[in-house]
């Protein structure tokens, strides 16, 4: 399988940063897993065949691409654009976004075929295919209602948390799963800011250090979904724990497991 991490910030010279506002990882150029850059950095080759779309949660950093990726293809549209999420999540995205407030309700909108937007509920734990690929859900320890996801190809799986203050619910997933080639985790704030991590539920360098020490993964870890005004901060405090098999999960490079 192939992922990539959106670009959501850009540099003076129009470059991507490596700062990430947004978050939107790529799945064999088919699946987005969250949609935060996705409208703002999709190329053709996505805007031409990426339909289906996977939330772990409604927060603004996940969803900003949504509405504006709906809204770009929608006149070209032959078949809907799927979202998959927890029915929580659909709620928020049908009440306080596509309300015709914010902006128009797509799931109302007919491209011939039916709406322009077909909603996939998912329930925790749930496995589900997208794409010939096999999703299956296990829920992360987030603010609001949030799931993080293994992904597999029936060879290799990879676990990615979105954001979440613990890896509680992955130990059972991650020790049933085979393969397990990569997980992708959080690591929002640095460490001292502890108490805005933990009363919005989120990880820092050394909550993320004794979460792998309990988790003990057998693969590498990537380290996604740091607040772009922290990242040096994060990055040079997750290199003083020197914790193995862990890197920053890099924007725009390619990874195949
Ligand atoms: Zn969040």
């Amino acid at each position: 399988m192939d992922f990539r991490r959106l670009p959501s910030t850009f540099g003076p010279d129009g470059t991507a940063s490596s700062k990430q506002h947004l978050a939107c990882i790529v799945v064999n150029d088919e699946i987005a897993i969250d949609a935060g850059s996705l409208a703002m950095a999709a190329d053709d080759k996505l805007r031409s065949q990426l339909r289906n779309i996977v939330l772990t949660h409604a927060h603004l950093d996940h969803i900003a691409g949504l509405p504006l990726f709906v809204d770009d293809l929608y006149a070209s549209l032959s078949s809907p654009i799927i979202i998959h999420a927890l029915q929580e999540v659909i709620d928020v995205l049908e009440r306080d976004v596509f309300n015709w407030a914010v902006f128009p309700r797509f799931s109302e909108l007919n491209i011939g075929s039916g709406p322009a937007i077909e909603y996939r509920p998912i329930k925790p734990r749930e496995k589900f295919e997208v794409c010939e690929l096999t999703f299956q859900s296990f829920p992360s320890d987030h603010k609001v209602p949030s799931a993080g996801y293994l992904v597999s190809d029936g060879g290799s799986t990879v676990a990615i948390t979105g954001d979440t203050a613990t890896l509680d619910g992955l130990s059972d997933v991650l020790s049933a799963a085979k393969d397990i080639k990569a997980l992708l985790v959080e690591c929002a704030f640095p460490n001292e800011l502890v108490e805005i991590a933990r009363s919005s539920h989120h990880m820092t360098p050394t909550i993320l250090g004794s979460e792998l020490e309990n988790l003990k993964p057998s693969c590498p870890v990537y380290v996604c979904n740091i607040k772009p005004g922290y990242r040096d901060k994060v990055v040079m405090q997750l290199e003083d724990l020197a914790i193995q098999n862990l890197e920053i999960m890099a924007v725009g490079k390619p990874y195949s497991w």
